[in-house]
C-alpha cells in the first residue's frame, strides 16, 4: 500500500544526506529498477594466509552501481533490501553466482580456494533457504564444503532453536559457518558451544588502532584464544598495515582480510590476481619458463 511506503526503512546512518528517510523511499524505488536493469554486481575479497599470504578465499560482497547515483554502498542499501524482502532475491542471485565464480578461480589458480557469502537475518529465516542453497550447490556443482556462510550473532539469537536446525541441516551440506563481525553483537558466548560454527570473524573495529590499543590487543588475544580451545579458524577483518598483520599473524591468527592484502575487486581482478601469485610461485623453479 501507498501507506507503507512512508514507513523509514532504516536508521540514519553517519553520512546520509539529510532528509534521510525521503532519500530511502527513492532509492527503495531506485532498487527495484536496478534488479531489472541488472545494475547489482558482485566483488571479491582475497582471504589470506597470514602465515603465507596466499590466497585462500574471497568473501562475495555486493556492489550496486546506479547510473547517476555512482556505487551505492551496502550499508545503505542491504538494510532496505532486508526491510522490503528484495534480500532474498538478491541474495539468492550472489549465492549462485559466487558458487559458479569459484569454480573460475580455482581452474585460473589450479588449487583449491573458497567462498564466503554473507547471509542476512531474513535470508536466514526464510522458508526457502536451504531449497535456495540446495539450487545454487546443485547449478554450480561446487562443493558445500568450498563454501562459507558469513552470518553475524544477532542473526543466531532471534529464534536460536531454528538457527540450531537450519545450522544442522546447512553442516548436513557440508557448508561452513562464520561467525560475522565477532564481539560485536550481544549475546553470550554460549553459542560457541550450541552451535556449529568453523570459523570467527573479528570484527575491524577490534583492529583498526591495533597494535597501540590495549584494550583491542586484550579483545584480539581473547578471540584467539577461544577459537585456539574451540578449535575454529579466525579471520581478522579490516587489516590496514603491516603492524597490524604481524599483531595477528604471531597469535596465531590463520587469516587476514584487508585493505593490505587486497580491496574488494571484480572477479576479472580477482582472476588477474590468482594467475599473479600462480607465477611467482613458478617462478622460483624456472625463471625462464614461459608465462602460465
Ligand atoms: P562485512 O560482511 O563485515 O564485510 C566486510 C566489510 O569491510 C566490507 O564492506 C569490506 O569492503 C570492508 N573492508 C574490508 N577490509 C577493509 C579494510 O581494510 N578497511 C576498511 N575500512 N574496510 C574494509 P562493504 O563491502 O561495504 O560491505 C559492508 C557490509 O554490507 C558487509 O559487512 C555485510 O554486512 C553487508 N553486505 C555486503 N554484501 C552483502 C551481501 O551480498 N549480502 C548481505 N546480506 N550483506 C552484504
Ligand atoms: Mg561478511
Ligand atoms: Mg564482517
Ligand atoms: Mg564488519
Amino acid at each position: 500500500t501507498g501507506g507503507a511506503r512512508t514507513v523509514p526503512h532504516r536508521q540514519r546512518q553517519p553520512g546520509d544526506p539529510a532528509g534521510s528517510p525521503q532519500h530511502d523511499i527513492s532509492l527503495e524505488a531506485a532498487m527495484f529498477q536496478a534488479v531489472r536493469e541488472g545494475e547489482f554486481l558482485l566483488y571479491y575479497q582475497p582471504i589470506v594466509s597470514s602465515r603465507t599470504r596466499r590466497i585462500e578465499g574471497f568473501e562475495t560482497l555486493m556492489r550496486w552501481k546506479h547510473p547517476t547515483l555512482g556505487m551505492v554502498p551496502p550499508v545503505r542499501f542491504i538494510p532496505i533490501a532486508e526491510t522490503n524482502g528484495l534480500i532474498n532475491m538478491l541474495g539468492a542471485w550472489a549465492l549462485k553466482s559466487a558458487l559458479v565464480q569459484l569454480r573460475q578461480f580455482e581452474e585460473v589458480a589450479r588449487r583449491d580456494l573458497y567462498i564466503s557469502v554473507n547471509i542476512s537475518p531474513r535470508q536466514f529465516r526464510n522458508d526457502r533457504f536451504l531449497s535456495v542453497l540446495d539450487d545454487a550447490l546443485a547449478f554450480s556443482g561446487t562443493p558445500g564444503d568450498k563454501l562459507v556462510l558469513e552470518i553475524t550473532e544477532g542473526t543466531l539469537m532471534v529464534d536460536p532453536a531454528h538457527a540450531e536446525s537450519i545450522l544442522g541441516k546447512m553442516a548436513e551440506r557440508r557448508a561452513r559457518i562464520a561467525i560475522d563481525d565477532f564481539g560485536t553483537g550481544y549475546s553470550s558466548l554460549a553459542y560457541l558451544k550450541r552451535f556449529p560454527i568453523s570459523v570467527l570473524k573479528i570484527d575491524r573495529a577490534f583492529i583498526k588502532d591495533l597494535p597501540e590499543s590495549s584494550k583491542d590487543a586484550a579483545i584480539c588475544n581473547a578471540v584467539l584464544d577461544i577459537a585456539k580451545h574451540l578449535n575454529l579458524s579466525v579471520v581478522a577483518e579490516g587489516v590496514e598495515t603491516e603492524e597490524q598483520l604481524d599483531y595477528v599473524e604471531t597469535r596465531g591468527c590463520d587469516y587476514v582480510q584487508g585493505y593490505l592484502t587486497g580491496k574488494p575487486m571484480s572477479a576479472h581482478v580477482a582472476l588477474a590476481a590468482l594467475k599473479e601469485d600462480l607465477y611467482t610461485e613458478l617462478l622460483p623453479i624456472d625463471p625462464r619458463a614461459g608465462t602460465p
